[in-house]
């Protein structure tokens, strides 16, 4: 897609490092990290978001948790680490290329999860 930033990071129009780049797949850094260690992988097909995925996308997909895991051994956080993927802007997902979160590198416990302002348990 023309006006996808992340398709432009796969055809190579932003020069973006890659630390995965296989299999359909590739993995870079996060532009604005949230953890010591926050890497984005993708495939390499413009797939929106989870919403859209389809029954022949399910072996990239497992490839996905596959490469997570190995970045996670590759980066020294295979102890400790988080894959997570937002589908719908009101999930919090802003770039509309489907995309998988790999964060870690906490020094010691991770931050909470599931304490958003606006989750259950908070009404
Ligand atoms: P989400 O909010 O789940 O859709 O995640 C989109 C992520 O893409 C955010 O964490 C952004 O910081 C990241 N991002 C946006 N543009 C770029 C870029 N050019 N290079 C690397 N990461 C980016
Ligand atoms: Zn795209």
């Amino acid at each position: 897609m023309d006006d996808c930033i992340f398709c432009k990071i796969v055809k190579g129009d932003i020069s973006t490092k890659f630390e995965w780049d296989n299999d359909g797949i590739v993995a870079f850094d996060d532009i604005e990290p949230i953890a010591p260690v926050h890497i984005l992988i993708i495939p390499k097909k413009h797939i929106e978001s989870l919403k859209k995925v389809k029954k022949e996308d399910t072996e990239l997909l497992g490839n996905i948790q596959r490469i997570a895991s190995e970045l996670a051994e590759k980066k020294g956080i295979k102890n400790a680490f988080r894959v997570l993927t937002a589908s719908g802007k009101e999930a919090g997902q802003s770039v509309f290329h489907l995309h998988y979160h790999l964060i870690g590198g906490w020094k010691d416990k991770a931050p909470e999860m599931w304490t958003g302002k606006n989750s259950k348990a908070d009404k």
